[in-house]
């Protein structure tokens, strides 16, 4: 073959797409219940904005960012993410002025040059939510519980979600200090990454997928013993608020989120029966990006997850996400008089929204008739030369093999009886 698809991408093929349909619609009508509006950004940006926002001694910007320059020289970048071109977008568009909060989601492909294996590729949709104004631990808890409950509401039931608090930068100055204490006897055991962790990042010494540095990293001290008052008493009034709310979670000090913005709350949503790959979606606060990126200092928190994982599990856990849509009808028509009969009426239905299939090449009514029924057509509609001449149908349930004859006219008598 001439042309493949590039490697760390995936066609989603039409067989599968009413799948991709439900859980985007799913999505969509959840967030809307809660207030959220789409909010739809360009696939790439300035390549500065994510250096800026993620860090860059980041490994998504180090390692897997996209970057191209365009004809005239200007450094751009694939979006790795979609946290930071939703408040670029914020702060250039004064979304801040007028409406107290801003309530968003978004949809839409990311993209980063990572090393593709089950549930991980180079180009994934994600689903994501963004508030924007309140540092009311209520938000804390309703953005999560958008997460779960969107989780659940699909079906799934082998979820667990891990809450964290990650602190403020100013309790952040002394966890730092302890890591370094921490990690220093060990540090000519740990990978070169983790050496220049050590000095930029000390908390990146917890994500470090490197199994050796894993074990030296499990024995790290905690970042809740670490927290501020303000914050222990933030992290304490979200846990409130989702038991109020009857969310289930679990404390999980281990969750350090990737990217260098994140503040107070951070939580994920497990999975138990991926593998390795089990995080379905993740997020937390992020107060200091706003500022960080050219913006007031305005409080702010979201979460991301990934469809392609979302689908395994789904898929794990032998959820039906509906089927292939199917016609309602299947014309047949027997002779040329009876299809220039027909087309008008065809699109009328079709403007109606019945799902009507119709095959101008078949012309024996035998071929035809089989192509409705492996078409799984509900009823096939068939008009032969009694029909033409008295201006009716005959519609066959061809599930039952019951027939009915119907008059064209007028239509909505017909359109009644599909839709019934
Ligand atoms: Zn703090
Ligand atoms: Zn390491």
């Amino acid at each position: 073959m001439e042309y493949q698809i590039p490697r760390g991408t995936y066609d989603i093929l039409p067989a599968q797409s009413y799948k991709w349909q439900k859980v985007i619609s799913a999505f969509r009508e959840l967030a809307a219940a809660f207030g959220y509006q789409e909010i739809s950004t360009p696939v790439f940006e300035q390549a500065s904005l994510f250096e800026r926002s993620s860090g860059d001694s980041s490994d998504v910007v180090k390692k897997e960012m996209y970057r191209f320059t365009d004809r005239k020289g200007r450094e751009f970048a694939l979006r790795p993410e979609g946290t930071a071109p939703v408040v670029r977008s914020y702060v250039e568009n004064r979304l801040d002025i007028g409406s107290a909060n801003a309530k968003l989601y978004y949809i839409g492909p990311m993209f980063r040059y990572d090393r593709p294996q089950a549930g991980r590729y180079r180009q994934f949709y994600q689903y994501g939510i963004e508030f924007i104004g309140s540092n009311n631990p209520y938000y804390d808890a309703e953005v999560i519980a958008i997460l779960w409950f969107y989780l659940t509401g699909l079906g799934l039931q082998k979820l667990r979600l891990e809450l964290n608090s990650v602190g403020c930068p100013k309790c952040s100055v002394d966890y730092d200090k302890a890591l370094r204490e921490y990690f220093k006897p060990h540090l000519p055991q740990l990978c070169p990454d983790c050496q220049i962790r050590f000095d930029q990042k000390p908390r990146r010494l917890l994500d470090c997928k490197v199994p050796s540095c894993k074990k030296i990293a499990s024995g790290a001290p905690s970042q809740l013993d670490y927290l501020d008052a303000e914050c222990r008493e933030h992290f304490a009034a979200v846990q409130e608020q989702l038991s109020l709310m009857e969310i289930p979670f679990v404390i999980n000090p281990r969750i350090v989120r990737g990217l260098d913005y994140y503040t107070n709350t951070a939580f994920e949503v497990i999975y138990e029966g991926l593998g390795a790959q089990n995080s379905l979606a993740g997020g937390g606060r992020y107060n200091a990006l706003l500022e960080q990126i050219g913006g007031k200092s305005i409080p702010a928190l979201g979460f991301a997850g990934g469809f392609e994982r979302l689908l395994l599990a789904l898929d794990e856990e032998k959820v039906s996400l509906g089927r292939p849509p199917v016609p309602d009808i299947y014309v047949i028509t027997m002779g040329k008089a009876a299809q220039q009969l027909l087309l008008p009426y065809i699109n009328r239905l079709r403007q109606a929204g019945i799902y009507a299939e119709y095959d101008p090449d078949k012309t024996s009514f035998k071929a035809q008739l089989k192509a409705a029924d492996n078409s799984q057509a509900r009823f096939a509609l068939i008009v032969g030369e009694d029909e033409l001449a008295s201006r009716s149908v005959v519609l066959k349930n061809l599930q039952n093999g019951q027939q009915q004859t119907t008059p064209l006219e007028p239509l909505s008598e017909l359109i009644a009886i599909l839709k019934g």
